[in-house]
């Protein structure tokens, strides 16, 4: 019987031979796969500009870099999130503080945030930013931050590693792409294995701003600069008779290696191509989990309004362990028993050791963010990812509904 896991990537042989093509070309760094990538990319999410790099935790930390949030900034975000979305504040010296989320969407609250956006403003000392992150591809509530933005002026950062091909409504009725960047300043994505489209590691950016796009580009390759035209010390960059130096190249600000290579960025484009049909799959494997379980007592699924669409990188369940008299970890070793992988999205940041938490009372640091503590001890992923098979989409629902009968 084979083994179901949680996600899974798709590679076919067009991908293969996308990467065996750049490998007997003559670039397999800085040449033209990362451009070529990076349009259609940016085509697809109907962004003005689209940066790729190293990884999505990269693209988090060149946001925050390009962003000019820096030392002493407050950034607030989510718990309920990988590490990396709080992570990258930290990293350009920030504090991270986190608000509730919403019990039914599961999502970033925006009235939550409202109050502590309020109250950091009264006390003088206001959010630099605000990271929404859409988790399992659901997006958080566009309409609603949109307006918090417009009040409170904050950078705003989307942490769309789960929502590669959602969408969403404006107040005009118009359908946007998340990542297009209308009212959001960077949004994020993340190409790791388990991610909608895989390139091994590495992360894109998309942006609105030509300013942000061009120092993206400068933090991801060393704070270097080459433009002739952006010079700062004129009489290295140029000789007597004013022509640019050829090997003259200026380091202006502390940068970092955040690039992807073009062996990754090929296979990225190939697998773009196929994001269509992987989005109507995971749509489809969504479907049959929400339809097989309507009636069921013990288990409920994230609420999912009108006018956002998911893209469906997860699919969590939230299930009443207590109620059901079993623990999250038997009925994870049963479905295991029945090579059935499940997963918990996630463990929230504030009780992360690194974040302060303590051994003796871990739920300590989730005093103020009481859905997120419930939606955590209720939370479990199933196998959604676009080569399951019918068989294996009703292989977990017959092994769930054993488990939670
Ligand atoms: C995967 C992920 C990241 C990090 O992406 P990497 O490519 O693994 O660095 C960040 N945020 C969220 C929500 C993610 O799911």
């Amino acid at each position: 019987m084979k083994f179901i896991p949680y996600a899974h990537q798709s590679i076919s042989d067009e991908d293969i031979a996308a990467v065996v093509r750049t490998l007997k070309s003559d670039f397999l760094s800085q040449g033209p796969e990362i451009g070529r990538f990076e349009k259609e990319f940016a085509t697809f999410v109907n962004a003005p500009f689209a940066v790729a790099c190293a990884s999505g935790t990269a693209a988090l930390h060149l946001g925050c870099l390009a962003a000019g949030i820096g030392a002493g900034d407050r950034v607030l975000t989510t718990p309920i999130t990988f590490v990396a979305s709080a992570n990258c504040a930290r990293y350009v010296g920030a504090s991270v503080e986190f608000a509730d989320i919403n019990p039914e969407t599961c999502l970033l609250d925006p009235g939550e945030c409202e109050k502590m956006l309020d109250a950091a403003q009264r006390a003088g000392k206001p959010f630099k930013a605000v990271i929404t992150v859409d988790l399992a591809g659901y997006p958080c509530d566009m309409q609603a931050f949109s307006r918090l933005k417009e009040k409170f002026g904050f950078i705003w950062i989307e942490d769309a590693c789960h929502a590669l091909g959602a969408t969403w409504t404006n107040n005009h009725g118009e359908k946007l792409q998340i990542g297009a960047c209308k009212t959001v300043d960077l949004t994020i994505y993340s190409f790791h294995p388990v991610k909608h489209i895989t390139t091994g590691e590495g992360g894109m950016i998309t942006a609105h701003d030509s300013a942000l796009d061009a120092r993206l580009r400068l933090f991801r390759s060393h704070g270097i600069n080459r433009a002739s035209s952006a010079m700062k010390i004129r009489s290295e960059a140029f000789d007597e008779t004013g022509a640019p130096n050829p090997w003259y190249y200026e380091m202006q600000e502390l940068g970092f290696n955040y690039r992807l290579s073009d062996i990754q960025a090929a296979l990225g484009t190939s697998q773009l191509a196929r994001l269509p049909i992987f989005l109507t799959r995971r749509h489809e494997v969504a479907a049959r989990y929400r339809s097989a379980f309507t009636e069921w007592p013990y288990i409920i699924f994230p609420k999912i309004s009108e006018g956002l669409c998911h893209a469906y990188h997860l699919v969590i369940v939230l299930i009443d362990f207590k109620a059901l008299g079993k623990s999250r970890v038997q009925v994870m070793n049963e479905l295991r028993a029945k090579g059935i992988g499940t997963q918990v999205h996630y463990l929230p940041v504030p009780m992360m050791p690194a974040y302060g938490a303590g051994a003796e009372n871990p739920e300590g640091a989730m005093k103020h963010l009481p859905a997120a503590l419930a939606y955590y001890r209720h939370t479990l992923s199933i196998p959604c990812f676009s080569d399951i098979s019918d068989d294996e989409v009703e292989r977990v629902v017959s092994a769930l509904k054993e488990a939670v009968k």
